[in-house]
């Protein structure tokens, strides 16, 4: 169903810049916010005007670290990716970056230029903003479910596989390997956005890669040393320095809730970003299904290779944010926070998507009073709505 060009959403709760404004409306014109504020001076009063009842309205999510989902994975299958997009409005995701976990250097290309063509795709699915690479510059001693013969140093030649590389928008890396700098800045040049992620890096070798523009941890807690006293390493780095913003599994499997909270405590929401991580059972009932050619077992809660290794989530992102409100100490307008703005910002992004505020693209979210997902709008059309979030969109609220 197509909504109007220009229409507004009355009486709803707007959750934007970490606070909840109850009694708002936003006004959506040719797929663009044209107003956000008190529902009373709102420009539309009568036609095409809906009515939210209080339902939460928030900027849709942004997944930068999705390895598959609904049965598809796309490290196997990267002509997958559309077909995920088209279902993750579901859980709230506007925009997301597939994610490819280690593979042989010569299957690159393939995958990149699966993900451009998938960029094109429009029409009521999530925006894919670019691949995410995770690998292969990973290190062989924290290599979660990466295959560790596939992992391998940066080299000039191995990173001129990455092509196209205008498909790729962020490489997760241990920045701590030979040439592991230089690759960094290199990808930084091309205008990727470089993580560190399956590191051992010291304290001082994470502190570097801040001083050579590193701003982003891949999940922070997992695959990397734990927080030891005497040797802080990349968490202790990642904790206590400004600007650095980490990504986030909150789905209470990967990290304790109460690393959860360390983890919001130390950096706020204005830095985390919530990750899924989720691969293919994402989505899907338990069972056996795969990543990367390998097998994985999931059940209820988790998902993990056969020797007990977790390999990627089944969190899916509004799960995500529920987790959070309910396992620390942050409001729902920051988990909402820390699953739009703030990857939005990773990306640089910050200036488009990722809000509620005039000006910006109509990717939208409503929620119910208990956060569940009821409709998500992608450039103000209709990607995901239940039946009873289609009635208050057909239905002029005056
Ligand atoms: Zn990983």
């Amino acid at each position: 169903m197509a909504l109007p060009e220009i229409f507004s959403i009355k009486k709803v709760s707007c959750v934007e810049g970490g606070k909840v404004v109850k009694n708002s409306a936003i006004v959506v014109d040719n797929g663009i916010i044209s107003f956000v504020g008190h529902q009373n001076s709102a420009p539309l009063q009568d036609n095409d005007s809906f009515n939210a009842d209080g339902w939460y309205v928030s900027p849709g999510f942004i997944d930068l670290q999705l390895n598959g989902g609904y049965g598809y994975d796309f490290t196997e299958n990267p002509e997958s990716i559309p077909l995920v997009a088209k279902r993750l409005p579901e859980t709230g995701v506007v925009s997301f970056l597939p994610t490819f976990i280690t593979s042989p250097l010569s299957k690159y290309p393939q995958k990149l230029v699966a993900t451009l063509s998938a960029r094109q795709t429009g029409g009521n699915s999530a925006r894919v903003l670019g691949a995410h690479l995770e690998g292969p510059f990973l290190n062989p001693g924290f290599p979660g479910a990466h295959p560790v013969s596939l992992l391998c140093n940066s080299t000039p030649d191995r990173l001129s596989m990455f092509s196209p590389i205008e498909a790729v928008r962020m490489v997760t890396l241990a920045v701590e390997l030979p040439g592991g700098l230089q690759a960094v800045k290199w990808l930084q040049d091309q205008g990727v956005v470089v993580s560190i992620g399956h590191s051992g890096a010291t304290t001082e070798e994470a502190q570097q890669s801040f001083s050579a523009g590193v701003r982003f941890v891949t999940h922070v807690f997992n695959a990397m040393p734990p927080l030891h006293h005497r040797q802080p390493g990349l968490i202790g780095a990642l904790l206590t320095t400004h600007g650095i913003r980490a990504g986030l599994i909150a789905d209470a499997i990967h990290c304790h809730p109460v690393m959860l909270e360390l983890a919001y405590r130390c950096k706020g929401a204005a830095e985390i970003a919530l990750v899924t991580d989720a691969m293919a059972a994402m989505g899907m009932p338990p069972g056996q299904y795969s990543i990367g050619g390998q097998e994985v077992f999931v059940d209820d809660t988790s998902a993990r290779l056969r020797d007990g290794k977790l390999a990627g989530s089944i969190l899916s992102m509004d799960q995500a944010v529920r987790n959070m409100v309910r396992h620390t100490s942050c409001s729902l307008a920051e988990a909402v926070q820390m699953a739009s703005a703030v990857p939005a910002d990773v990306l640089g992004m910050g200036d488009c998507i990722g809000h509620i505020k005039k000006g910006y693209s109509a990717d939208i979210v409503l929620m119910d009073e208990s956060l569940h997902i009821q409709a998500t709008l992608v450039g103000g059309q209709i990607a995901f709505a239940t039946p009873e979030a289609l009635d208050k969109l057909t239905q002029n609220g005056g």
